[in-house]
């Protein structure tokens, strides 16, 4: 008896030695589109002499890894820095079959009496807005498809942001994602600022036919936000977050619909 006891605890504590991670559930049905906003010319926002084309390149790639450890298949829009069109990017999304798309962004304002005041971590879905703030936001992000074209083309470009079947999925999707990337962060910087999921028209998450998110990982017009953001201990928290939330909403979709 006492020798099987002996037995039963060596095979125990072997089982327990091994840390390497596993991923307990097959995920490899499940590819995940990671977009690192802006690249190449267009550098997104830039503030003391650091630009958030690379930031989220940065958090884009550690995201890619955490989402890869847990066992899903992965595929990044750039991998370096690159300029893609807003137009292409959710267009692989579609030709990879992707379940959802992630689109990474670091946040701006344009009143410099503020840009210590404004803060926080934010996720978006695709819908039309009264939200002041919000259109703003989305009209920066815009940017580089809009420039050039007329009102009325503009009107049409947003408005065909507004009829989609997947804005309700990509509302759950995001609800995850912001609070499971809230639960990381606050690990570390308990007071950082909750931005919640908010609907925005960003033309990024146009034409998307599956679920479609875009984080807005903190403000670049904030110094202390700014610091926390070029650190690589934030980034990753930011990075588990968006993996963490997206395997909750991925669960909970295969539970419900066989997703
Ligand atoms: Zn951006």
């Amino acid at each position: 008896m006492y020798r099987l006891i002996f037995l039963v605890s060596i095979i125990f504590f072997i089982g327990c030695s091994d840390t390497t991670p596993k991923p307990k559930v097959d995920r490899s049905d499940s590819l995940i589109v990671i977009d690192a906003g802006h690249g190449g010319h267009d550098t997104g926002a830039s503030c003391a002499g650091l630009c958030e084309k690379d930031v989220v390149l940065e958090i884009a790639k550690k995201t890619a890894k955490a989402f890869k450890k847990m066992g899903y298949r992965v595929h990044l829009t750039r991998g370096d820095d690159r300029f893609i069109k807003l137009s292409g990017r959710t267009k692989i999304a579609d030709r990879k079959d992707a379940k959802v798309f992630i689109s990474i962004h670091a946040n701006a304002i344009a009143n410099k009496k503020r840009f210590n005041i404004v803060e926080g971590i934010e996720t978006y879905y695709l819908q039309k807005t009264r939200d002041a703030r919000s259109q703003r936001i989305a009209v920066k992000e815009n940017a580089a498809v809009l420039q050039g074209t007329d009102g009325l083309s503009k009107h049409v470009i947003i408005d065909s942001v507004l009829t989609g079947p997947k804005i309700i999925e990509s509302n759950k999707l995001a609800i995850d994602v912001q609070n499971n990337i809230m639960k990381s962060v606050r690990k570390a910087y308990p007071h950082a600022k909750n931005g919640r999921a908010k609907p925005a028209p960003f033309y990024v998450l146009v034409g998307a036919s599956r679920p479609s998110i875009l984080v807005e990982v903190g403000y670049m017009t904030n110094d202390k936000e700014r610091a926390k953001l070029f650190t690589p201990d934030y980034q990753e928290r930011i990075a588990k977050g968006i993996v963490a939330g997206t395997t909750r909403y991925i669960d909970n979709r295969k539970r419900e619909l066989g997703f």
